[in-house]
């Protein structure tokens, strides 16, 4: 049997495919090895079979990022009775494969959030139930002094439960129209979710939001934003440090100062965490980008990007890695204009 090579083809298949035009260059060569042994295997049937084999799917994990090729290969007879080569097509079918992928995630996680909405609003009802009947347990009169202690305790756990479920139900809410909201409780119910896990991680948390401060915004939209920026936040102090909120009215500004007078709101989320590089800062907001391996998806800043733009709003990012005897950390100021014509653009536009 012949040496399984790769023919050479001269013009591509379609705009999609790509020939693989090397002259009877061995697979090894123009293949990382992973996929150089399956495609040897594929060119050995095509040999011994005569047959074509049709679209076997190349996976890799290769940086920059994964990628996916189907790979056809066919017989080519060099006289009636002797196949000598395999001419071979590759389509590089990645990015299909990953927004494919991103759509599936996407899909998850909405998933996740109406299910976690339903089970708060079920929640709900029993525990006011709950809630009524520890009340006129509290007021039963044969009650001693360790026993009302003990309803006292129950009545606390039950509010946390309520207080949960509230919570869980705000957050996922998604708002259909722009509303007003205040920017301090929108930070906060933000920085809730995430303090169990602040106080694991030994991060101090300091928050100084303007109380009065409102903005005209699509409040579901710029929580997701919100929680991206804590969550990255977090992720980059994992060994402890400081985590400062900031919101206030502002102007907004170009180039990280301040420009036109146009008012709004300004959020700062800094960190003192690991800090990025500049290879790394220059990629955040580019889809699937991530440097968390497994846990990463690479999407929020990247639809973060796309939110806030829907805002006319602006982000600037500062940050620095650690080296030189210098600490590190991260900035990331976020302007939202007070805008209410937001309200009346189509749809699609925001
Ligand atoms: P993910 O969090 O899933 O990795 P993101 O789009 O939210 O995706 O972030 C992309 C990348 O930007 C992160 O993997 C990380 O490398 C970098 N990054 C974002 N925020 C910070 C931060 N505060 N400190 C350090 N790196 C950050
Ligand atoms: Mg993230």
């Amino acid at each position: 049997m012949p040496t399984p090579c790769v023919s050479t083809r001269s013009s591509p298949i379609s705009p999609e495919s790509r020939s693989a035009a090397s002259s009877a260059a061995p697979p090894g060569e123009l293949f990382p090895a992973e996929v150089a042994a399956q495609f040897h295997k594929a060119l050995e049937q095509v040999f011994s079979t005569e047959q074509p084999v049709n679209d076997l799917e190349f996976r890799g994990a290769q940086t920059p990022s994964p990628w996916t090729w189907l790979v056809s290969a066919y017989p080519v007879s060099t006289s009636p009775d002797q196949v000598r080569w395999a001419g071979i097509i590759i389509r590089d079918v990645s990015e299909r494969t990953r927004s494919e992928e991103a759509l599936r995630r996407t899909e998850k996680l909405a998933a996740t959030g109406r299910l976690a909405a339903s089970i708060a609003h079920e929640i709900n009802n029993p525990l006011e139930g709950l809630t009524n009947l520890l009340y006129l347990l509290r007021n039963f009169s044969g009650l001693d002094g360790p026993a009302l202690d003990y309803v006292q305790l129950a009545e606390h756990q039950t509010r946390r439960i309520a207080d949960i479920a509230q919570k869980t139900l705000r957050f996922y809410r998604q708002s259909t129209l722009p509303v007003r909201a205040r920017v301090s409780e929108l930070v906060d119910s933000i920085l809730d979710l995430y303090k169990t896990r602040m106080n694991t991680l030994n991060i101090h948390l300091e928050s100084d939001l303007d109380p009065e401060t409102t903005v005209f915004c699509y409040e579901g939209e710029i929580r997701q934003v919100l929680a991206n920026l804590v969550g990255n936040a977090i992720d980059a102090t994992s060994g402890g440090g400081r985590l400062v909120v900031r919101a206030r009215r502002s102007q907004s500004w170009t180039n990280g100062q301040p420009g036109d007078q146009t008012g709004g709101v300004r959020i700062t989320v800094a960190d003192t965490g690991s800090g990025m590089t500049p290879e790394v800062r220059g990629r955040i907001f580019e889809a699937f980008f991530t440097t968390k391996e497994a846990v990463g998806t690479g999407l929020g800043l990247w639809v973060s990007q796309e939110i806030i733009q829907k805002h006319n709003g602006l982000v600037h990012v500062r940050s620095r890695a650690a080296g030189n005897g210098h600490g590190s950390g991260t900035v990331f100021h976020l302007f939202l204009p007070d805008d209410e014509s937001l309200a009346s653009r189509p749809r699609s536009a925001v």
